[in-house]
């Protein structure tokens, strides 16, 4: 059954991403837990294209071809790792703002 040309111009796009991310090439690529996304642009972008954070599965169901888009590893690794980020600024957030505030009914 041959594929349906706007699926396969779709999965072309994410086959080009996945190996492009296969090779390290990947905008999540070391990015730090602290940095709320990728850079928007990279200095050598133009010469080296990069996975945005994304790849796919291409299936059949009931007859259908069916593309499935997730997070490459890199981008769900550091979702992760944003995540425990997030929370440990909130700890101490929390933390800090206990310190400095006063409750209304405190004295002194
Ligand atoms: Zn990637």
């Amino acid at each position: 059954m041959t594929i349906p040309a706007y699926v396969e111009r779709d999965w072309e796009r994410y086959r080009e991403w996945m190996a492009l991310c296969a090779k390290g090439d990947c905008r999540y690529r070391d990015l730090s837990a602290s940095a709320a996304a990728p850079p928007v642009s990279f200095p050598d972008e133009e010469s080296r294209p990069r996975c945005p954070g994304y790849r796919a599965s291409l299936t059949m169901e009931h007859a259908q071809h069916v593309l499935r888009s997730s997070l490459c590893e890199r981008h769900r690794a550091w979702w992760g790792r944003r995540q425990v980020w997030l929370q440990q600024q909130r700890v101490r957030d929390a933390a800090a703002t206990k310190q400095t505030a006063k409750t209304p009914w405190q004295e002194g």
